[in-house]
């Protein structure tokens, strides 16, 4: 269980009964020590099921399963790995009817929240009722219900928000559904509420494990706290600087908590990294040189100097995506590690992707983008999956409260709640409870007869969908379904700007089609290959082109149903990014623990690394407000993450002008370039300016052989 474990990793992996605390710089093997110690507790005679790894996303635990299973094998099946919000559903599903919870009960996604925070405030503005879906969401993270946010609000605004938070957490419980924060607030409260419920999961877990401490906020703290109690069984791993979730509520106060909280906290440092070459750890460790430090630590790398960190210069966007495509073509003509998996893109904002994905598809190199909006993700393709979610499970109570409201069909607010109630406290879904024989008895009768009707529709649908087989009937099933429900309508009516909304009905048709073409049998999608390196349709402001079905008659006609059924299983399944062998373009926040032997990060422009920090008036360097300073100290800490992910080359890029809205303005290179300290010497010069230079050189030097003959 020790091999290839340094000293201090075998220390922390060999200390079994106490707290743990793994401290330490990006690539030093912090994720490895949790690997390797699930397996050094199973092999010291703790049961698989009672070892709980907490990682920071649903693909990290797919990761780490992986790893865990090339360990110790099939006992790997059953050690709990997973996220805080998974175990939280788990610990909600077992014992949830505490809090008046249902097992069954839903999970809604960040649209449905928006959608529902319209109603509760009584508005059609989407940026409004994010705005309140982020207090709302900051609020909960700090423990805080509406009747507390309220006491405390500081302005009207404040004030405003608590109380459509309240009308907020009347509907969720009425429709037996919570949102993500949730699924950790909710487990809090059981465990700090419930000494009975807390008593069996200190009983059940013998020791728990989290990586990326760092990104811990106050609740999922609380959480640990409560699940290890005194005895203090965890191991927790992080890095103070690559805390980059303090946005998001996160916070570094849990890792001075911790000797506080366990004063036996045994506290190991690891110093030799194991992924970059010198030359990226330097700049590396000169990036993150001016933070203020919290615990003072040391890297150092044993893997040679290796190439020199390349700064390139570009004229505009497209100009970077171009530069970063041959940068790619170059490295695979002369470097080891050549596959497309071996190359990643990182950027600060979602947004930038746009031109490198257009780019890579000219070049005809496959890529995915991670950490980004999917086309399953759109509004309308949510809307379009939660009818097909409701086909194929109809107690999928989230997928029902969509389609029932989408687009609106007379039955209101008053009515899902009653019918929420009443599913609740017989515990049914929404859909048995509208057939309920009961119902009548609660509702009045004409919205019986808008349920029932509904109802009924839906296994209308159900029904046909089933029985329809073909590319033909397919695109005419969906084409009148569209125009029952009056969807075209709905999009437009919901949409101010029509431009949006016709893009909007745009994708859907898109989308259609491309599922048609499934029932067609023209597309074998195998069991569930259906995000392979070519992808879903991209929408239609993406960039076309990339994503051709593969030959056709490969697999005979499906019906809609069956294709509608994988359709709903990837939407739910977005970090489904098996090891495919593409390019990866991804945020750098969506990359923290990932590796690639080569890398770039693109956009690392002032305004972008570090975004906006409203101070752009000022020139770097001076001095700024405390405020904007902590945000310049987390941007530091992303541009740390960004380089620390390269194992053997990295290339910074930033362009001389970007695109500003419509306009194209001048440009200037991130602060944080300067911050890496290259050598000037080993700084690679816009090969332009190079031809330039010798240009002028060589005048100068036929100038100079010209006088002389003179
Ligand atoms: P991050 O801070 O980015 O999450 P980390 O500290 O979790 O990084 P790992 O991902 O565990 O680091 O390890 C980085 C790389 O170094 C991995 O490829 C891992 O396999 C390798 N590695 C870690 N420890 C050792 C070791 N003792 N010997 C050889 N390779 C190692
Ligand atoms: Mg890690």
């Amino acid at each position: 269980m020790t091999a290839g474990l340094n000293l201090a990793q075998q220390e922390a992996v060999n200390y079994l009964h106490g707290p743990c605390l793994v401290l330490a710089g990006a690539g030093s093997g912090k994720t490895r020590v949790i690997t390797h110690k699930i397996a050094r507790l199973i092999q010291a005679g703790l049961e698989p099921r009672r070892i709980a790894a907490i990682t920071f996303t649903n693909k990290a635990a797919a990761e780490m399963r992986e790893r865990a299973k090339g360990l110790i094998g099939r006992d790997a099946r059953h050690v709990v790995i997973c996220t805080f919000h998974a175990l939280g559903v788990r610990l909600m599903r077992e014992d949830g009817a505490a809090l008046g919870l249902k097992p069954q009960f839903s999970i809604l996604d960040s649209d449905d929240v928006t959608s529902l925070l319209k109603d509760c405030g009584g508005t059609t503005d989407a940026a409004t009722a994010r705005h309140w879906q982020w207090t709302i969401s900051l609020w909960k993270n700090q423990g805080l219900n509406a009747e507390k946010a309220l006491a405390q609000a500081r302005d009207e605004d404040e004030r405003q928000t608590a109380v459509i938070m309240a009308r907020y957490e009347e509907r969720l419980s009425a429709y037996q559904s919570v949102d993500f924060d949730d699924l950790i607030g909710l487990p809090l409260k059981l465990l700090a509420d419930f000494p009975e419920v807390r008593a069996k999961w200190q009983a059940a877990l013998g020791h728990v494990l989290v990586d990326e401490y760092q990104d811990t906020n106050a609740t999922q703290y609380e959480v640990l706290r409560h699940l290890v109690g005194e005895r203090g069984r965890f191991t927790a791993v992080g890095d103070d600087d690559q805390s980059i979730y303090g946005w998001r509520g996160a916070t570094l106060d849990n890792l001075k908590k911790l000797p506080q909280d366990f004063p036996k906290l045994k506290v190991i440092k690891l110093e030799q990294n194991y992924r970059s070459t010198s030359a990226i750890l330097r700049a590396a460790n000169n990036v993150i040189g001016p933070n203020p430090k919290l615990f003072p630590k040391t890297l150092f790398s044993e893997l040679g100097e290796g190439e020199p960190v390349r700064v390139v210069d570009a004229d505009h966007e497209e100009h970077e995506a171009e530069r970063a495509v041959a940068r790619i073509r170059s490295l695979q003509a002369s470097a080891r590690d050549k596959e497309f998996r071996d190359f990643a893109i990182l950027y600060r904002a979602n947004h930038m992707a746009k031109v490198f994905e257009q780019a890579l598809r000219r070049a005809n190199i496959p890529y995915k983008v991670s950490g980004g909006q999917s086309f399953f993700d759109r509004a309308e393709i949510r809307d379009l999956c939660a009818w097909f979610r409701l086909w194929i499970n109809n107690d999928d109570d989230p997928a029902f409260l969509r389609a029932v409201t989408t687009p609106k069909r007379g039955i209101g607010h008053q009515t899902l709640q009653s019918l929420g109630n009443f599913a609740g406290q017989y515990r049914l879904s929404l859909f048995e409870a509208l057939f309920s024989h009961s119902l009548p008895g609660v509702l009045g009768a004409r919205v019986v007869g808008s349920l029932h009707e509904f109802g009924r529709y839906v296994n209308e649908l159900q029904y046909r969908a089933r029985h329809t087989h073909g590319a033909e009937g397919a695109r005419a099933f969906l084409a009148d379904w569209l125009k029952d429900i009056g969807y075209e309508k709905h999009l437009l009516d919901s949409d101010d700007n029509d431009k949006v909304a016709a893009a909007r009905w745009s994708n859907v048709l898109e989308f259609c089609d491309w599922m048609a073409g499934r029932c067609g049998g023209q597309i074998d999608d195998g069991a569930d290959s259906a995000l392979g390196a070519a992808g879903p349709p991209q929408g239609a402001n993406a960039p076309s082109g990339g994503s051709e079905p593969r030959a056709a008659g490969s697999v005979g006609a499906r019906s809609l149903l069956e294709v509608a059924q994988t359709i709903s299983l990837l939407s739910t399944l977005s970090e489904r990014e098996q090891d495919q062998n593409v390019v990866t373009l991804s945020t750098l926040h969506a990359a923290k623990g990932l590796e690639w032997p080569h890398v770039m990060l693109v956009g690392v422009n002032e305004g972008l690394l570090p975004f906006k920090l409203g101070d752009e008036d000022g020139e770097p360097g001076a001095t700024p407000a405390d405020d904007v300073l902590q945000r310049l100290q987390e941007e530091r800490r992303l541009m740390y993450v960004g380089i620390t992910r390269a194992q053997r080359t990295l290339a910074v890029s930033w362009t001389k002008r970007r695109k500003k809205g419509r306009e194209v303005v001048p440009a200037r290179p991130s602060r944080f370039i300067a911050e890496m300290a290259l050598n000037p010497a080993t700084v690679k010069e816009d090969p332009r300016e190079k031809l330039k230079a010798l240009r002028a050189e060589f005048a100068r030097k036929a100038q100079d052989a010209l006088s002389a003959k003179v």
